[in-house]
């Protein structure tokens, strides 16, 4: 039986969180609200803090090099309450290709 929140999954076999690194401030609001225990705080990792713009690289400075991760994005089943929750906008939700 499907969870009554669970979006119906489309035939490429379910949801992703893609976090935006230019924007992530580390503020947790989506561990928090996540149902499924996806996201974790992290060290931002050397070739995502590499590939950030020059603004993304002072915000990383600012908040400490922290940043969400999807840890464990296989448990994600596509209900956004991290989309909504998150205040810097940097998270969006992507059916499975
Ligand atoms: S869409 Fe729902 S289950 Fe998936 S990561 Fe976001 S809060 Fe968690």
């Amino acid at each position: 039986m499907t969870d009554p929140d669970t979006r119906e999954r489309g035939t490429t076999g379910g949801w992703t969180p893609v976090i935006d690194r230019n924007r992530c401030e580390g503020k947790a609001a989506c561990v928090a609200v996540c149902p499924k225990n996806v996201f974790a705080i992290e060290r931002l990792r050397d070739d995502d803090r590499a590939a950030l713009g020059l603004l993304g690289k002072l915000k990383a400075w600012v908040h400490g090099g922290q940043q969400a991760y999807a840890v464990r994005a296989d448990q994600c089943h596509g209900c956004n309450q991290c989309v909504y929750a998150c205040p810097e906008r940097a998270i969006t939700v992507t059916a499975k290709s």
